[in-house]
């Protein structure tokens, strides 16, 4: 099958274009700046250069038909037209507590996505325009809605409560949601399979840990807890996120800076916060590894911090689960990156956590586990596109 997998955003749209037979990613690319001037599209055809363009768009629906006629036609085709795609898998952050897999887009479907806006303000807005953008500009082609949220929902309830008035909890469904649960389910599936162990004998703690990054322990195959919460701003720090912090900051902070708006409050914490803030460098680990190796303390402080909270969530996620067999690492960070693995997890030598320090400065999917240690850790890089193609097809197949 050919399956055009999107991640809608506010102002952007994100594609890939998967047959899934062969696993290839037959096309890739971006449209910025969509409904502002300045738009900017994207292609690379695979195989071949990237093609870019200055092209105005109104709706993503504009967004995706340039796609669309880039795909098909000139240098930078792919197929021979639009009704080689069979469906269309989208990336949706917030499904809430009414979904629990992929599913089939219906207009019920729509609705309860519009349902979990509270939740999700900034993304499920933007979800929602591109599954609506893709019925106007490709009919009435199956569409597939893939949450961040879904692979949670097997979190036990004290797990997923916070201990706050339970009418909350009641009238505004407050509670753990958690997010990359595409991540952590792939990721979770994948070290298994690499194991050579079915999914229900392991214990797994996944540390996805990119821009935005989040843990999960998973046992027997299932989500028992997570570190974000309601919204991605809680458990690590993060590129610019504060994670967890006591809510009495906010209050203080508030009063003594003069900031009258809790949204203004909630922005500081979301965009300029984490190892940005620490650091006062950037949230690029990158740079924060260049700096505290140019000396910078406050770059180290951001790194220490960011790999000391880690360590953390992988200790009380094996309390959690009564044991670990694996931990995980993955994204952008945890893919690439061999001393923030090495720091996360020194010191966690009395757990039987311990990695070859040669094996952890290798790529690709790798086990960097010691000689000597218990827990097997594993670099898995993570594909959520291609979770979100393989969802798609399988629904789509079953139709
Ligand atoms: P997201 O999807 O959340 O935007 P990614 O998973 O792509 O994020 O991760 C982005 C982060 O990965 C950036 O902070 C970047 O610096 C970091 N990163 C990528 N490559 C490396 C590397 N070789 N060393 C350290 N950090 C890296």
């Amino acid at each position: 099958m050919k399956i055009l997998v999107i991640n809608a955003g506010s102002s952007s749209l994100k594609y890939q274009l998967f047959n899934t037979e062969s696993g290839a990613i037959l096309a890739k690319g971006l449209c910025e700046r969509i409904g502002i001037p300045g738009g900017h599209v994207k292609h690379t055809p695979a195989g071949k250069d990237t093609y870019e363009e200055d092209f105005a768009m109104e709706s993503h629906a504009d967004g995706i038909r340039r796609v669309i006629e880039l795909m098909t036609t000139g240098s930078t085709a792919v197929i021979s037209s639009m009704s080689e795609i069979d469906a269309v898998g989208h990336r949706v952050l917030h499904g809430g507590a009414e979904f629990s897999g992929s599913v089939l887009v219906t207009p019920e479907v729509k609705d309860a996505i519009k349902r979990c806006i509270p939740l999700g303000p900034l993304h499920n807005p933007a979800n929602l325009t591109g599954i609506l953008a893709c019925e106007e500009a490709m009919g009435d082609i199956p569409q597939v809605a893939v949450f961040d949220t879904a692979f949670h929902q097997t979190m036990p309830d004290y797990a997923f409560m916070y201990a706050i008035p339970y009418e909350y909890y009641e009238k505004y469904a407050i509670r753990k949601y958690g997010f990359h649960g595409t991540s952590h389910r792939y990721v979770s599936a994948k070290a298994a399979e690499f194991l050579g162990k079915k999914p229900e004998e392991l214990k797994v703690v996944t540390c996805h840990l990119g821009n935005g990054s989040s843990i999960c322990a998973v046992d027997g195959g299932k989500c028992v807890d997570t570190s974000m919460g309601l919204t991605p701003l809680e458990g690590l720090p993060m590129g610019t996120r504060s994670g967890n912090l006591d809510p009495a900051v906010l209050e203080f902070v508030m009063k003594n800076e003069g900031i009258t708006d809790i949204s203004e409050m909630l922005t500081i914490l979301n965009k300029k916060s984490g190892v940005l803030a620490l650091s006062g460098i950037s949230s690029d680990f990158r740079d924060l590894f260049a700096a505290r190796d140019q000396g910078s303390e406050r770059a180290k402080l951001a790194l220490d911090c960011f790999t000391y909270s880690i360590k953390k969530y992988i200790g009380s996620y094996a309390a959690a689960m009564g044991g670990v067999d694996c931990v995980v690492f993955t994204a952008g960070v945890g893919e690439n990156n061999a001393s923030i693995r090495s720091d996360a997890v020194k010191g966690l030598e009395f757990m039987g956590i311990k990695i070859d320090e040669a094996k952890n400065n290798t790529r690709g999917t790798v086990d960097i586990t010691a000689a000597d240690g218990k827990v097997k850790v594993l670099v898995i890089p993570t594909d959520e596109e291609f979770v979100i193609a393989s969802d798609t097809e399988e629904i789509v197949k079953a139709l």
